[in-house]
Parts: C-alpha cells; structure tokens; sequence
C-alpha cells in the first residue's frame, strides 16, 4: 500500500503551508482537498447552479475539470477550473464560504470521493483537508490533527490575503473564519473532527518550521 498522511484541522490552522513542505521534503504528491472543493464552488456559480441544490452541484462536481500545476519546492500550485486558471479566485473567502456550503451535501461529497482517493501514488501522499484521517484516508499510516486559536487563524489568512494584495479587515475575517468553522464543525455530514488515531498539534505560536519537523518526525522517527 502506498503510505499516507492525513493533515486535517480548520480554516487557517496552517494545514496548507505545512503539508506542502512536508510532501516537499517526503518527495511525496500532494492533495489540496479544500481546493477541490472551492473549485467545484465555483464553477456551480460560473454556471448559475443553485448552491443549496444537492443533486445539481454533485452532477457539476462530476463535470468541472480541475487541473492542479505544481509549484516549485512547496509554492501553492496553480488551480486550473474548466480551463481557467482560478487560483487567485479561490483563495478569496467568497470561494471558502461557497466550498464550505457545498461540502454540507453527501452527494457533492460522494461525487469527490474516488478522485480524491486517485492521488495516492507512489512513493506517497500527504492528504490535507477536514475528513482526510476519517473519510477519505482512514487507514493511512500517519495522521495529524492541526489547530491555532482562532484569533492567529484570522491573522495568518489575513496575511495571507495581504500579500496577494487583497485588502479585507481582520475583524471582518475573524467573524467570517468563525461562523465557517461553526458550519463545519455542525453539520451532519463530515463534520470536522479529529481521526481517533490522529496527533494533535496546536499550531499557535510555533514557527513554520518547527510543525513540518515535528510532522516529519511522526514519518521518518
Ligand atoms: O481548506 P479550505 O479552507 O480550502 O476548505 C474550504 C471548505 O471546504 C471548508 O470550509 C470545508 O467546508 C470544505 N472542505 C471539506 N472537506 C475537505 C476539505 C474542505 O468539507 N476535505
């Protein structure tokens, strides 16, 4: 079996940063989950499709075309939807609030599945998202649980969006990560939570690179 490892936690928790340079130094792929699912967010409302119509935006979850282009040592890897290069688009909290009402329908779920199971390739994969330890991956090898407080989870995608030049305030933010992370952690179906076998890690105040050693210790001990 090719090895997995889990990365789930919520919005900000530092999951994306960090399992990319953990697949980096692994040599191992990498699956952007949340970006499958703001990807299929998206192009509902490219199309016009109801966002609260279960069966719709399944069938558009099987007919979007998503194209990951891989970066260089660890950079976030272009997102191409339908053709179109998206990256920029959904990054943007708008997209995460559109991912995050879509993720709520089985359906959307079930029609990702076996796509996100297809990127377990050899030599490797770090797996990132909310229910990749539960769901998706349950019997992967390693799996970590990621936290931060929510108050350092707004500021990080603040700084994030800063830097992409996008101007948004950080209590703005903070209540939009909030009220995401409630939907999230509320809902019926896949509602995040940690695998029972996954090592927590509360991110808050830790640098970059002391998370992605201790992930990596979990893998290479
Ligand atoms: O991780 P990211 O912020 O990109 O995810 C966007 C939204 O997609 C989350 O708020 C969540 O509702 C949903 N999601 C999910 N399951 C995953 C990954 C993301 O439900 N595995």
């Amino acid at each position: 079996q090719v090895p997995v490892l889990t990365i789930d936690g919520p919005s900000g928790s530092g999951k994306g940063t960090i399992s990319r340079l953990v697949a980096v130094r692994l040599g191992w792929h990498y699956l952007d989950s949340g970006a499958l699912y703001r990807a299929v967010g998206l192009a509902a409302a490219w199309s016009e499709v109801d966002l609260s119509d279960a069966e719709a935006v399944a069938a558009c979850a099987r007919r979007t075309e998503i194209e990951f282009r891989t970066g260089e040592g660890g950079a976030e890897p272009h997102v191409i939807v339908n053709g179109k290069d998206a990256t920029h688009q959904l990054r943007m909290e708008t997209a995460g609030a559109a991912a995050s009402a879509i993720a709520a329908h089985p359906p959307v779920r079930d029609a990702l599945l076996d796509l996100q199971r297809s990127f377990r390739r050899s030599p490797g994969l770090v797996a990132d998202g909310r229910d990749m330890g539960t769901v998706i991956f349950p019997d992967a090898a390693y799996k970590v649980f990621l936290t931060a407080s929510a108050r350092e989870r707004a500021e990080r995608r603040h700084k994030q969006l800063k830097d992409k030049g996008v101007s948004v305030t950080l209590d703005g933010l903070l209540r939009e990560i909030l009220a995401r992370d409630a939907r999230d952690a509320e809902r019926a179906v896949a509602p995040l939570r940690p695998a029972e076998d996954a090592v927590h890690i509360d991110t808050t105040g830790l640098s970059i690179e002391t998370v992605v050693a201790r992930v990596l210790a979990l893998v290479n001990p």
